[in-house]
């Protein structure tokens, strides 16, 4: 199956980090995108932040100043889900809580037509267990960005076991012609890349909870040693420790309690503190 022709209009539901970045994406590819947050002023200050950005690209002349105007005429603020009907794709990225998500896709069910694809971001809720009860369960796919999605290439496309094989190649499609590096994967938890990637975390939060080194010695060692980009501690700071332990405890609930993704004491604190990173400003290190 083809990718999505460009004159489809593509929703995006949560303007935090990846919906703003699945948005800015689709637009640079040359949709229109309607971009919906139920938190009043997020998807207008999520388009006010990627103008921002990408004004700096001009500045680097990575884009033209008209290709920039071009991109940000295709992004739309949708006041209310009901403006999301006409759209041929729906990507969802909101919190990573399945109720909250089945309810976003009810409400899609009732609101798009039949031929809509809904897909969701979700970095590990099973695609099986989200389209279990909708109408057509065969339109949801998972469509896993990784963070910064304008930036990261691998998308993860996931199938459940009601979904259609043609309407995940039509996301593998899309994702290829929207500059993304695709890979088909099955709904099994965390995926491909967030399952490896949880004993990653899960060995470093230990090493820091036995006070081994502090959290930049341990960051630098992974780096230096490793070869890796980034350290456990700086990459969940990026990812928002919310989201990222909300993925640890559907992994490890997932596999029946497996200790080797049980989620972190020390990690579970600065969620009760509100430390979630760099978008509040602390999280293992200060932003201030
Ligand atoms: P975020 O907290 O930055 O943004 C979530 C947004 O969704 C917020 O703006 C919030 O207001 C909005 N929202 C919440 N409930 C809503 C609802 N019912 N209707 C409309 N909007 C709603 O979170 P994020 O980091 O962008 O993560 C979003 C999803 O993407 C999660 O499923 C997460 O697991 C997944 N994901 C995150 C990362 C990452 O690195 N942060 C990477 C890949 C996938």
């Amino acid at each position: 199956m083809s990718a999505l022709q460009k004159d489809i209009v593509v929703g995006v539901i949560g303007a935090g980090a990846m919906g703003a970045g699945i948005a800015q994406v689709a637009a640079q590819a040359g949709h229109q995108v309607k971009l919906y947050d139920n938190r009043d002023g997020a998807a207008s200050a999520a388009i006010d932040s990627m103008a921002t950005q990408l004004a700096k690209l001009v500045e680097r002349q990575k884009f033209t100043a008209e290709q920039v105007q071009q991109i940000l005429a295709r992004l739309e603020v949708a006041q209310s889900l009901e403006e999301l009907s006409g759209a041929g794709l729906v990507v969802e990225a909101i919190v990573e809580n399945i109720d909250v998500k089945k309810g976003i896709f009810d409400t899609l069910e009732s609101l798009c037509s039949k031929d809509c694809i809904l897909a969701s971001n979700t970095s590990s809720i099973s695609i099986t267990r989200l389209a279990a009860g909708m109408k057509h369960p065969e339109r949801l796919v998972g469509m896993h960005f990784f963070n910064p999605a304008p930036i990261m290439k691998l998308v993860e496309v996931v199938s459940g076991l009601a979904t259609d094989s043609k309407v995940a190649d039509c996301i593998y499609e899309t994702a290829l012609q929207w500059g993304k590096k695709p890979v088909h994967a099955a709904s099994t938890p965390g995926f491909i890349v967030n399952r490896v990637a949880r004993p990653f975390y899960a060995e470093s939060f230990r090493l820091r909870q036995e006070q081994v080194a502090d959290c930049a010695t341990l960051d630098a060692l992974i780096k230096g040693a490793g070869g890796f980009r980034m350290g456990a501690f700086e990459l969940t700071d990026m990812i928002g420790h919310d989201v990222n332990y909300a993925v640890t405890c559907s992994v490890f609930d997932a596999y029946y309690g497996d200790f080797r993704f049980q989620p972190s004491l020390i990690q579970k604190d600065l969620v009760d503190a509100g430390f979630l990173g760099r978008k509040t400003g602390q999280g293992f290190y200060s932003y201030h």
